[in-house]
């Protein structure tokens, strides 16, 4: 076990902003932490880096307690979202300072620069200061630096979140070759539930310091276990109900299969644009609709759809199917929800009931 943390709580001014928070992570696994704006993930972060101390619970790094131990004491490597690096030092310098401040032999540091430079591709760019480098180089800098005295731990928060969405992407398959080079145990904070679903191992969905739900990125996507998690991951309709009979939801024309919930229950149906079907022919159980708007998603196209005048709901189809079915402004087509989840109305932790039609 690399990384332990049980009730861990932070307070400020009488604001919680982790709460009781438990979670476990095996040697060598990159995890992400995955959670809006005001979540709680830096604090968290922080506290298992040694540079902010808990109000309640313990960490445990690599077995030891550490809890309130100093960040030197911590054999962890840190990069932040604007990890300035030293302006007027080389790139070079910049990895090195790590290994000069923990006293390193001089003949060790050189080898082990040039390890980091080969590691982070940026060889030849050592005598180079970080104005002359762009913003996704400097960012690799500042993990290299990070990696410099082999930690056990890599902590990373939002490193990518300044740069632009191109490089983003260049720097989401350079981190996960680099993990599968390294191997060492990461833990990866960012709002941006692509960034987390494409490369984390697991994923802990964080919401208002507690954490939601933890996952493969296919247990997040496809089971979401609350309304937030449904909210914030993929996209997402989602509409209210009741159960008007033993597990049986209707909205208007649909009827939803339910299990677990008594008669009268108030309840939100998620469902995803994807798993609506489109047809131009009535099929059995389809309901009809009308394409009020379409819009261009890439390979997808999203249709806009109205039903019975006053519900509306969002489709993604293929491109392909979308042009040869006349998917068009005002056409009259047939809808099927082929997956969804349901939740318990304006409750957050609740079991899930999944059902296909
Ligand atoms: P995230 O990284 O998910 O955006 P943070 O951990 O930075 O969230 O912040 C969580 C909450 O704690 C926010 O409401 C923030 O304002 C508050 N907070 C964070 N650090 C401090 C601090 N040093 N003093 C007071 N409030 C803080
Ligand atoms: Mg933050």
């Amino acid at each position: 076990m690399s990384i332990e943390v049980s009730n861990l709580t932070k307070i400020f001014n009488g604001f919680t902003a982790v709460d009781d928070v438990n979670f476990q992570i095996e040697t060598g696994e990159l995890v992400a932490l995955l959670g809006p704006s005001g979540s709680g993930k830096s604090t968290l972060l922080r506290m298992i880096a040694g540079l902010e101390i808990p109000d309640n619970g313990t960490i445990h790094l690599t077995g030891k307690e550490t809890t309130s131990a100093s960040p030197r004491d911590r054999n962890v490597g840190f990069v932040f979202q604007h990890y300035a690096l030293f302006k007027h030092m080389t790139i070079y310098d910049n990895i090195a300072f790590g290994l000069k401040v923990r006293k390193a032999p001089k003949h060790e540091i050189a080898p082990r620069v040039s390890e980091l430079l080969e590691l982070v591709q940026l060889r030849g760019l050592e005598k180079r200061y970080p104005s002359q480098i762009s913003g996704g180089q400097r960012q690799r800098v500042a993990v290299a630096r990070a990696l410099a005295a082999r930690p056990n731990i890599l902590l990373l928060d939002e490193p990518f979140g300044a740069l632009d969405a191109k490089v983003r992407e260049e720097l989401r398959k350079w981190i996960l070759q680099l993990h599968e080079q390294t191997q060492v145990t990461t833990l990866f904070v960012t709002h941006d539930q692509h960034e987390a679903l494409e490369i984390a191992h697991k994923v802990f969905v964080m919401n208002k310091g507690k954490i939601e739900q933890e996952g493969t990125p296919a247990e997040i996507f496809d089971h979401p276990a609350t309304p937030f998690v449904a909210e914030f991951v993929g996209e997402n309709n989602f509409v209210e109900a009741e159960v008007v009979e033993p597990h049986t939801v209707r909205w208007g024309q649909f009827t939803f299969r339910v299990n677990g919930y008594p008669t009268g229950q108030k309840i939100r149906i998620y469902f995803r644009p994807n798993d609506v079907y489109v047809s131009s022919a009535p099929e059995s159980g389809s309901v009809n609709a009308r394409i009020s708007k379409t819009r261009f998603k890439g390979a997808l196209i999203e249709l806009h759809l109205v039903i019975e005048t006053d519900k509306q709901i969002i489709a993604h189809v293929p491109k392909g199917v979308a042009h040869s079915s006349g998917f068009t402004e005002g056409a009259e087509v047939f809808v099927q929800i082929t997956e969804y989840h349901a939740f318990r109305n304006s409750e957050h932790t609740i079991d899930e009931s999944l059902v296909t039609i």
